[in-house]
């Protein structure tokens, strides 16, 4: 199995070498040459198996460079001590209908987790197999979640080092001091001035920027991403979906067969495209609901087929989905066009030179069979939180509550009640003041304080690994402004840390 770049697809990698390199040079990003399918019979027998055995086999489709034993071992390392139960990503019935995937009960709590605790294991063993005996330095942007689970993957990980961008003025506070009290000596955090767009462009650029480049070289190191342009992160996403219908299965919830919807509360578009992946590869999934909050260009795109980031720019309760730049849908719009790099490359130059792209009605079209779209603001999402902690006595978070809303109201305009499952992507404790309020009224303006008193209200326990949080002191208070994200990362990355 190869991979080839959006922008380029006569440029043809294996996956560690696509794993090492993050984005390809032409500024695209790496997808499978082709899309493997699963055999006849092969959910059935994934239904019997655990997890680590189930993501041993789907990684081994596309990344045919790797031996079964090194997936094994990276899936053993990565999902059976840093998890709270054995079953890293359990799924919680609610109702007739909804299943609710908890993708997070890993080290930070929210889904990055999945893919960030085993990137790392892969991009060791891919430097071994590929690299050019350079250190790697992981340069990421974050809306929130990814800068800590990348920033604990990677903690003294040998061979590498990692950069984190963060809107300073757009994570939550709890997300904030996650990153800031960071351990390590290997990790750099820093606040950029600017929302989470400005500073995911910023590091695009730095990224393909030859002068920056040529100062890593000079010190024996190259850049790679923990974003989720990076394969290493979007395959062990397309794991979990795989699993979660297997797990149906083998619940006995579901006849292997049976279609079942997905609805994903969406920013980059890298966890629903991986969901979209797996659909491909023979899931029975039906609709795609991709939930979007006030920040709804997906929303529009999905309908209209015209991509437009020139509006105003939401900060919400759901800041992980605060986004109006969603990289990952640059992999489907390639797919779509019939893998047509030169069509996605001029689309992208669109997008960087006015802001916007349209597609063509064809693309349209496909999308309209696959996927349905919708948007929530701040109170529908709270409403819905509320409903859930009512009816059910289960509580959500603000991101994972849009996408019920979301699938909600699809399911009221559409009659379309199959089963679905959502993604819930965070731990209610990771946004407690938003929660607090949609199940109480109360405004409470200590996040500490109102995690304390969901714990009365729920019984359900803060994670350690958040509660700790208020004792320690922040170690990274840095911040800088758009133009000095190069020069921040010039004086991190010359000589040896
Ligand atoms: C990152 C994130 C999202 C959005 O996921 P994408 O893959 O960027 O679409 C949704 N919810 C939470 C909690 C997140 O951390």
């Amino acid at each position: 199995m190869k991979f080839q770049s959006t922008r380029n697809k006569n440029l043809r990698l294996d996956s560690a070498e696509t794993i090492i390199k993050g984005l390809s040079d032409d500024g695209g990003l790496f997808v499978p040459v082709e899309i493997p399918v699963l055999e006849n019979g092969e959910i059935s027998e994934l239904s019997k198996l655990g997890y680590c055995e189930r993501a041993k086999r789907i990684f081994a489709k596309f990344m045919t460079d790797f031996s079964e034993e090194e997936l094994l071992g990276c899936a053993e390392k990565a999902y059976t001590e840093n998890f709270e139960d054995e079953v890293p990503a359990p799924i919680v019935k609610l109702g007739e209908d909804i299943y609710m995937l908890e993708l997070w009960h890993g080290p930070t709590c929210a889904f990055k987790d999945m893919a960030l605790q085993i990137l790392p294991h892969f991009l060791v063993k891919s430097a071994k197999k590929a690299g050019d005996g350079k250190k790697t330095v992981i340069l990421t942007a974050t809306s929130g979640d990814t800068g800590k689970a990348a920033l604990e993957g990677f903690c003294d990980v040998e061979g590498t080092e990692i950069i984190v961008f963060y809107p300073k003025d757009g994570v939550s506070k709890i997300q904030k001091l996650q990153m800031q009290t960071q351990k390590g000596k290997n990790v750099r955090v820093c606040g950029v001035a600017g929302n989470f767009d400005d500073t995911q462009t910023a590091v695009k650029m730095i990224f393909t920027d030859e002068n920056i480049r040529a100062v890593l070289a000079e010190n024996g190191k190259s850049f790679s991403s923990a974003n989720s342009i990076n394969v290493g992160r979007l395959l062990p996403q397309v794991v979990y979906y795989i699993s979660a219908y297997a797990d149906l299965v083998a619940d006995g919830e579901i006849e292997d067969g049976d279609v079942v919807n997905v609805a994903v509360p969406t920013g980059n578009f890298g966890n629903i495209l991986a969901a979209y992946y797996a659909k491909k590869m023979g899931v029975p999934f039906g609709r795609l609901i991709c939930a979007s909050n006030a920040n709804n260009v997906l929303t529009d795109f999905l309908s209209t087929g015209e991509y437009n980031a020139n509006r105003d720019f939401y900060l919400t309760e759901s800041p992980s989905m605060d986004i109006l730049v969603s990289s990952n849908l640059e992999r489907l719009i390639f797919e779509l066009s019939g893998k047509d790099d030169e069509y996605v490359g001029k689309a992208m130059k669109d997008l960087r030179e006015h802001g916007k792209y349209s597609v063509s009605e064809d693309i349209i079209t496909k999308i309209k069979e696959v996927f349905a779209a919708g948007f929530t603001d701040d109170e529908g999402a709270e409403n819905r939180i509320k409903m859930l902690f009512d009816e059910y006595s289960y509580l959500c978070d603000t991101h994972t509550a849009v996408a019920v809303e979301v699938y909600e109201k699809y399911k009221a305009e559409t009659g379309d009640c199959r089963k679905t499952i959502i993604a819930s992507t965070a731990s209610p404790y990771k946004f407690p003041r938003a929660v607090l309020k949609s199940i109480s009224g109360e405004i409470e303006p200590d996040d500490f304080e109102a995690a304390k008193k969901i714990e009365v209200l729920s019984g359900l326990p803060m994670p350690k690994q958040l509660s700790e949080l208020s004792e320690k002191e922040p170690r990274f208070k840095e911040n800088c402004k758009r133009e000095e994200m190069a020069e921040f990362v010039l004086s991190t990355v010359g000589g040896d840390r």
